[in-house]
């Protein structure tokens, strides 16, 4: 009897809570970045999943049980798009099958589609090439820019989604774009002696980043985009940026260590470690403090 009047008072206040996830919109984010964004927006009106963490490389993930059942329940997904995601999305989607997240539903946001996008290929790609994203760059998210258009996304489809809501979406939008702008302001004021300096990246995880800030990549420690560093590209590398006053060698929180470890020692070059995502280091623990960490290293 004790059991049973306490699993009704349990029922009591889940139905009783305003906030129960059940009321709340459903989102599916594929990375960090995404997730944290949609929680502006969203607010306590939105359930946000994460599919991944800062230390996981989003190229490479597979499409677990877990991803599957958080599929399944999602009104919203947003990615980056521009084939990051091809090696697992697409089995996640048609496991999950149809519902309002499927590409080219109101309920899908494939972030890539809606800012101008760099290193967009001229030839047509083959294997030869690596693994390369034909369609360009879909590593968007460090150009702060970027996160202001897809803010607005997000607003917009979270309106549809949930009309009641739509003037809560629509104020979390406009504050956050106007916190962001200014953010932004202060970044840039922040990093005009950077401009015109040279880096070394790991893979082209940096390009938006180093091109809002005007910073120029002199080489990869991949030999192509996807295959790991070797010995005899590194002494290239080695070679190549000699006498070219390089800054440092940029490395994401899930990229081996070992080949610009390799580098920094031959070259006395060193090693900058950036949080990437959000919750990249410890310091990292929102789109902000993310941004505001990652300019204070480049110092
Ligand atoms: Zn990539």
């Amino acid at each position: 009897m004790k059991k049973l009047s306490l699993i009704i008072l349990g029922l009591g206040v889940l139905i009783a809570s305003p906030t129960s996830a059940f009321s709340k919109t459903n989102i599916f984010a594929c990375a960090p970045e995404w997730g944290a964004l949609a929680q502006e927006i969203g607010g306590d009106k939105v359930h946000v999943y994460t599919a991944s963490n800062a230390n996981q490389d989003i190229h490479y993930m597979r499409a677990k049980p877990s991803l599957l059942a958080a599929m399944r329940k999602a009104d919203l997904l947003i990615c980056s798009g521009a084939s990051l995601e091809i090696g697992w999305l697409p089995i996640l989607l048609n496991k999950a099958g149809s519902n309002q997240v499927q590409e080219g539903a109101i309920g899908s946001i494939m972030a890539s589609d809606y800012v101008p996008l760099l290193d967009v290929m001229q030839e047509k790609a083959d294997r030869s090439m690596g693994h390369v994203h034909p369609e360009g760059n879909p590593h968007i998210h460090l150009d702060p820019n970027n996160m202001t258009l897809i803010s607005k996304v997000i607003a917009e489809r979270l309106s549809e989604i949930d009309a009641p809501n739509s003037s809560v979406y629509q104020n979390n939008q406009a504050t956050f774009e106007s916190n962001w702008k200014h953010a932004i302001s202060q970044w840039e004021a922040q990093a005009t002696g950077l401009k015109g300096q040279k880096i070394v990246v790991y893979h082209k995880s940096w390009t938006y980043l180093l091109s809002w800030l005007g910073i120029e990549t002199v080489a990869s420690l991949e030999p192509k985009p996807g295959v790991p560093p070797n010995a005899a590209h590194l002494e290239k590398v080695l070679q190549d940026i000699q006498g070219k006053n390089v800054k440092g060698i940029l490395v994401a929180p899930f990229e081996s260590e070992k080949g610009a470890k390799w580098l920094s020692k031959k070259s006395g070059i060193p090693i900058i470690k950036l949080p990437f995502t959000v919750g990249g280091n410890s310091q990292s623990t929102n789109l902000k403090n993310m941004f505001d960490d990652t300019l204070k290293r480049l110092q």
